[in-house]
């Protein structure tokens, strides 16, 4: 019997992790610089993604893509009723309102349900790949593309999983990560969006840093220029080297991170097999 409290989720920092934010403390680089565009790289290769866009967080990466997609008053966007309250906060945000769904016995949305709840004023679903085991994304997909409207994932638990073969987020229009410090990796406070479109990337870049022309942040730099214009009024979303610093050293170690967590996941699986008064998830092969 244990007899301490069991922390949940506790992240695992190491000294490279340290070694790299001391680095950042004392090259001035402070908030976005160089090392937030070699992560969005490394994090795009890792994935598969033609596109990483790193933001503050995962709730602001669901909000600049519903925005970026004009997504706004008179819209109506497919949320599961078993998430966590910012995928439905952030359609609110944008002016839209949020259409629950039920989830199905892996705790994924019901995708017959999603059917039944589009309407013509639909215009995206953001389903959940919740606990890390994807949704039924290609039925989804399929769906989307006969009503004409956008499959964004909210892949805040899905950082290290893969559907038939390829990572998650190389499957919807596009999918946002988070790096909370309860998620597969961590960089204090952050997200990330991944998508094989240009158009919606340059936007979504654009929105994210207060509407400010391309690569804003070099102006500091011996490269960039002074000049900059604002096109439209954007949020305030960027990630800070200090926080990319923790997500380089995160991301080589996730493959490491997710094995662990399945690890758990079977021991626990183990221990309540037995008991019938419980329901285990299920756990789909693909
Ligand atoms: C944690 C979480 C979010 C929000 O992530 P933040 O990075 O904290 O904004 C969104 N959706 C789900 C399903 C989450 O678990």
């Amino acid at each position: 019997m244990r007899t301490e409290f069991l922390p949940y989720c506790l992240p695992m920092i190491g000294e490279e992790e340290v070694q790299e934010v001391a680095d950042s403390l004392r090259n001035g680089w402070v908030t976005t610089g160089p090392k937030v565009k070699r992560f969005e790289e490394a994090f795009a290769e890792y994935v598969g993604a033609r596109h990483a866009i790193a933001v503050n967080s995962c709730t602001a990466a669901l909000h600049l893509t519903l925005a970026a997609l004009g997504i706004g008053p008179g819209d109506e966007v497919i949320v599961p009723t078993l998430t966590f309250c910012s995928t439905a906060n952030v359609v609110v945000h944008t002016g839209a309102r949020p259409v629950l769904v039920d989830v199905n016995p892996r705790f994924q949305i019901d995708v017959d349900a999603v059917e039944q709840a589009i309407t013509e004023r639909t215009r995206a679903i953001v389903p959940v790949h919740y606990a890390g085991q994807a949704c039924d994304v290609d039925e989804l997909i399929a769906l989307a593309k006969r009503h004409g409207i956008a499959v964004i994932e909210d892949a805040a638990h899905a950082a290290g999983a893969s559907y038939r073969g390829r990572k998650i987020g190389t499957h919807g229009m596009a999918a946002a990560f988070s790096f909370y410090a309860t998620k597969n990796m961590t960089t204090g406070e952050g997200g990330m969006i991944t998508t094989a479109d240009d158009q919606l990337a340059e936007r979504i870049r654009l929105l994210s840093l207060h509407g400010m022309t391309r690569d804003a942040w070099k102006r500091y730099s011996e490269a960039g220029s002074w000049y900059y214009e604002v096109t439209e009024s954007g949020f305030k979303c960027n990630m800070t080297d200090i926080q990319a610093s923790l997500g380089i050293h995160q991301l080589r170690r996730l493959d490491g991170f997710v094995q662990r967590r399945r690890e758990i996941a079977t021991a626990y699986r183990s221990a309540f097999a037995d008991l019938p008064q419980l329901q285990l998830p299920e756990e789909r092969p693909d």
